[in-house]
């Protein structure tokens, strides 16, 4: 399993799940939606989130 993170955007406020490549993908050109800049403060591990169903406590 990829290590995956939610990618929640501080410019338009969208909210997917990403992969570690698609994060680099981010961080480096922008905001998929609106290409606002993005930091590394937009992503949160997973497993901290309760977007896709994961609830599993570890
Ligand atoms: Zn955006």
């Amino acid at each position: 399993m990829p290590h995956e993170f939610v990618f929640d955007c501080p410019a338009c406020e969208v909210r997917v799940i990403v992969d570690a490549d698609i994060r680099a993908a981010v961080l480096e050109d922008g905001c998929v939606v609106c290409r606002g800049a993005v930091d590394t403060g937009a992503f949160v591990p997973r497993s901290e989130s309760a977007i896709g169903g994961d609830t599993t406590q570890q």
